[in-house]
């Protein structure tokens, strides 16, 4: 496959350069690939019951053909993912799709634990370390840090942002020994990504050190979070006709987006012929791509802290690469968007709690209050005419394609829930009044003592620091 690159489509090059480099230093774009191969139908209408990592292996091998052998490529999805992505009936017409049965309870293992040991294969023969550098808004650090602790080659530094995560994320980040650090920046999580990306663009430090990024923005966490939807939709597809008696359902995937990295995922599943009619487009208070898509404006800006925190996002980095593959006039016929703010997303963990009895984290609550109001009126008010005002909570005024299929109830949502609720305890017992469930594998990361590096939002210091410390 060759990948080219979001600022310059003359660039042209291969899987391993761009997962290394992980950003073009050159032009400051993103990687990403000059075609989207579809996967037969024929393979995708005998996949009525797929095995996850059949069809993981079936997504990825076009990606990486001519740089890692088939059996090598085998060989890590079958490491990468010991655990299953669980597609759980809520409703007539709703589904939820589990992501956080990984090591760190939310679905960016998936992409982490895929580029974890992509990076390895990569890496070996080369002499010296591979360094990486990650901003995380509260997920992607724990997920990272799990992925890469003790990886030979591999030296990996996490920047958050002091007080912006919740308890249980900065453990599950600043505990790590031995290759992986923390640094608890002061400052937000665009400052975070900010001194990452001025790192990378940086060619002193470039020079002394091989540098690579494990944030969305890397295409090797962006390609394997393609194959849960891929898996999902052709589960969903199957299950309906039992579910609810729609023949061929028009699916939905709603997604609880911040950096959008998850949702561009979802695009790449899409166009190798993942069933999918759409998506939504959630966001919380930080709605900088709904009011893009209200207003066709791209006005990034600083993010503000909700109860949702990875989703705290206010310049969403891969909006370049959905501004890459698609027209602003495709983009709102392919997507509805919807925004809720903090109020709605208690109200939503208690709704959802209430009338169907399960336990939703609050980012996937955000998404889960898309669907349901667009289900049930939102989306037929729209069609009607009573378009809503982008400013406030709700859908924005475009009309999706699949808009219909709401009306007549031929739509089935996927609800992708992104992290255990137990992650965000405090938040949802403040929504139902009672705390969830937590797996051992978050109750004993609770115990380990912090090593979190105190560092302000300063270039000069980061880069001092990086000087002396790698
Ligand atoms: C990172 C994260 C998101 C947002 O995903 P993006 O790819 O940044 O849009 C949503 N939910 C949870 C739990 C996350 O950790």
């Amino acid at each position: 496959m060759i990948y080219t690159d979001t600022r310059d489509k003359s660039v042209q090059t291969d899987f391993r350069t761009a997962v290394m480099n992980g950003m073009n230093s050159k032009t400051g774009g993103l990687y990403i690939p000059t075609s989207y191969p579809k996967i037969s139908s024929s393979y995708l209408s005998n996949s009525t019951d797929p095995s996850f990592r059949e069809l993981a292996f079936e997504m990825a091998k076009p990606y990486v053909a001519g740089e890692i052998s088939e059996d090598a490529l085998m060989g890590i999805i079958q490491d990468a993912y010991p655990f299953p992505a669980k597609v759980v009936p809520l409703d007539q017409v709703t589904y939820v799709l589990e992501l956080f049965h990984g090591p760190t309870c939310a679905f960016k293992d998936f992409g982490a634990r895929f580029m974890a040991r992509v990076m390895s294969y990569f890496n070996r023969g080369e002499n010296g370390k591979l360094h990486i550098l990650v901003a995380t808004s509260g997920d992607t650090g724990s997920a990272v840090g799990s992925a890469f602790h003790n990886v030979e080659g591999l030296d990996v530094t996490i920047l958050y942002p002091e007080g912006k995560i919740s308890p249980l994320q900065e453990k599950q980040l600043s505990t790590f020994t031995g290759n992986v650090r923390a640094l608890k920046v002061k400052g937000t999580f665009d400052d975070c990504q900010k001194l990452v990306k001025t790192a990378f663009t940086d060619a002193e430090l470039r020079k002394k050190f091989r540098l690579s990024s494990a944030n969305s923005i890397n295409i090797s966490r962006l390609l394997p979070q393609s194959f849960y939807y891929m898996y999902s939709a052709l589960v969903a597809k199957n299950r309906s006709r039992n579910d609810n008696h729609i023949e061929n359902p028009s699916i939905i995937a709603v997604v609880p987006s911040g950096n959008f990295g998850n949702l561009t995922s979802g695009l790449i599943a899409r166009e190798m012929g993942a069933p999918i009619a759409g998506f939504v487009a959630a966001t919380n208070d930080n709605h900088t791509i709904p009011d893009w898509i209200a207003t066709g404006e791209y006005k990034p800006r600083a993010s503000v802290q909700t109860y949702s925190n990875a989703m705290d996002v206010g310049a969403p980095s891969n909006y370049e690469r959905i501004q890459s593959m698609y027209t602003l006039d495709q983009v709102r016929t392919l997507f509805a968007s919807y925004w809720t703010d903090n109020a709605g997303t208690l109200k939503a963990i208690d709704d959802c709690h209430t009338t169907t009895g399960y336990t939703i984290d609050p980012h996937g609550a955000v998404a889960w209050k898309a669907w349901n109001d667009i289900r049930s009126g939102a989306m037929k008010d729209l069609v009607e005419g009573k378009k809503g005002d982008y400013t406030k909570p709700g859908l924005t005024p475009n009309i999706p394609s699949w808009a219909n299929s709401i009306i007549e109830q031929k739509a089935v949502g996927i609800v992708l829930e992104t992290a255990h609720p137990a992650k965000f305890g405090a938040t949802v017992s403040k929504a139902i009044g009672s705390n969830p469930v937590i797996p051992d594998r978050l109750e004993k990361v609770m115990l380990l003592p912090e090593h979190a590096i105190p560092m302000n939002a300063n270039y000069d210091e980061f880069k001092a620091f990086l000087m002396e410390t790698l």
